[in-house]
């Protein structure tokens, strides 16, 4: 049986490669009493975590996929850890895909210019996860599986106890996926298709098919995410209803789970 405040997960980002007005793109804030990691950090995410918890509290960040709209808010809490006022001893783990760090630090080259130290180095420590491999976060563990996307993408699913989320990262409906969100409390399910379909390659899903997972791996309860301004959201939620029986919503920036 869960116990109830096991894990808390808060987005603090759920647009997607463009934001919704006023919003951050992809960021979920995942808790438990002994750890707080960051399920990605794209734009914005840096400003809205600061309304839940101050950055350098972060025992994590983990990044599904090098896309822009999940990593690129990296750069501004490297300058809040590098210059103040806000600042912790130990380095902060960041942890990317296979590949993650050479993207980043090539992104990063264009800013060497700027003081003695490394770029990221002197904050972060840069490694990348082994997706076959359990990450052990203090009592959160999380663990990753292929997504089906353009790039080499990862679900993440957190555990704490018998409570447990999963977060589709980008993702079109795959078995892989599914398997992974199997009877978990939360899944955290991309929609960015919102109504429409999308020709091959596949790599994102429509609110139809974010219900129809859900309902194939059994969860307790939808939330739909990266979803674009012109999708309604209660009409997203309607459409996840019609595949997945459990309760849905559509989150918004600042929800709040508690599992
Ligand atoms: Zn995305
Ligand atoms: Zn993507």
């Amino acid at each position: 049986m869960t116990t109830p405040g096991g894990l808390r997960v808060r987005a603090i980002g759920s647009s997607p490669s463009v934001q919704r007005p006023g919003r951050a793109c992809s960021s979920y804030l995942v808790r438990t009493r002994e750890a707080s990691v960051l399920l990605d950090i794209g734009s914005g995410a840096v400003g809205n975590l600061q309304l839940a918890i101050e950055y350098p509290a972060l025992d994590a960040i983990v990044v599904s996929h090098m896309h822009a709209d999940h990593f690129l808010d990296v750069i501004p809490l490297r300058y809040g850890l590098t210059y103040g006022p806000l600042s912790r001893d130990a380095r902060m783990p960041l942890w990317l895909p296979p590949g993650g760090a050479q993207t980043l630090r090539r992104l990063c080259r264009a800013f060497t210019g700027e003081g003695q130290k490394d770029f990221l180095d002197a904050v972060f420590v840069v490694g990348e996860y082994d997706p076959a491999a359990t990450l052990q976060v203090n009592d959160l563990r999380l663990t990753f599986r292929p997504a089906l996307h353009y790039v080499e993408s990862y679900s993440i699913r957190a555990e704490c106890g018998a409570a447990s989320v999963t977060y589709s990262g980008d993702t079109a409906p795959c078995d892989s996926v599914v398997e992974h969100a199997r009877d978990c409390a939360l899944f955290v399910c991309e929609a960015t298709l919102g109504f429409g379909t999308e020709d091959e390659p596949r790599g994102h899903s429509s609110a139809a098919e974010a219900g129809e997972m859900a309902r194939r791996a059994g969860v307790g309860q939808l939330a739909l995410t990266h979803y674009y301004a012109a999708d309604d959201a209660q009409a997203l939620v309607d459409a996840a209803r019609a595949t997945f029986s459990g309760p849905v919503s559509a989150i918004d920036d600042g929800a709040e789970f508690t599992l």
